[in-house]
């Protein structure tokens, strides 16, 4: 006679113990979803931020075609590639945020044009940037069905190669074959020796989004869905670097 109601006891017991930790499971993978504990780089907002560098900027246009300069796409491209960014909590840091250009942050004696790169550069690595993208439009003014993106990194830099290769991958995905449907134009991956790239402390790279020179490219540049589909590329690409390298 007493026993029966202490065997129901202890079931019901076990029944309520299993039932807790189901319910504990289940609020720690709630709560790792919520708090996006899976990507724990991307929730750091004090971790090393990324530079993005509009290319030109006030005096300097950069290239053009009639009354389109290089200097405004860049920074709409920019501004684009900054909002995506951090809206995935990634930390970022602008060399400018409007029509300027920015010789006179800098105390190099030299010309106006290199002391502007000098600025863009100081701004890099007082940051410690986790790493760096500059924007900017290609011109090719004896080639005018030249098209396509092109993505440069120094060549003795492994790291910005690695970059530049995630980046391009992600363009050539996104940008033509899923959103152009197109595999006739590519990103590529080429190497250069410019000021910005040879002399940062911090990985980085060049993204020339398209060609103003080419009446094809010139439209796509201006193109917010075309400036969309790119920033998201590229936000992906260094997405995809920053996980590999961990
Ligand atoms: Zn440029």
């Amino acid at each position: 006679m007493h026993k029966k109601p202490i065997i129901i006891i202890i079931g019901s017991y076990k029944k309520r113990a299993i039932l807790f930790c189901i319910l504990l499971i289940s609020l720690l993978i709630l709560s790792m979803f919520i708090f996006n504990i899976s990507h724990p780089v991307f929730n750091n907002t004090s971790s090393k931020p990324i530079v993005i560098d509009p290319g030109h900027g006030g005096i300097d246009g950069g290239s053009s075609h009639n009354d389109l300069l290089e200097k405004n796409i860049n920074l709409e491209v920019s501004l684009k590639l900054k909002k995506i960014l951090s809206d995935k909590n990634i930390r970022v840091v602008m060399t400018r945020d409007k029509d300027i250009s920015l010789e006179s942050k800098s105390d190099l004696k030299s010309s106006r044009y290199r002391r502007d790169l000098n600025a863009r550069k100081s701004i890099i690595d007082k940051n410690n940037a986790e790493l760096f993208v500059s924007i900017h439009v290609n011109a090719h003014p004896k080639n005018t069905k030249a098209q396509g993106v092109q993505v440069i990194h120094y060549p003795e830099s492994r790291d910005s190669e690695h970059l530049a290769k995630e980046i391009s991958d992600s363009i050539n995905k996104i940008v033509f074959n899923e959103f152009l449907k197109t595999e006739q134009i590519k990103a590529e991956v080429l190497t250069g020796n410019f000021y910005v790239l040879r002399e940062s402390k911090s990985p980085g790279v060049i993204v020339e989004i398209g060609f103003i020179t080419t009446p094809e490219d010139r439209e796509l540049i201006q193109n917010e869905d075309y400036q969309y589909k790119m920033v998201t590329a590229i936000a992906q690409g260094i997405i995809e670097y920053i996980a590999n390298r961990n």
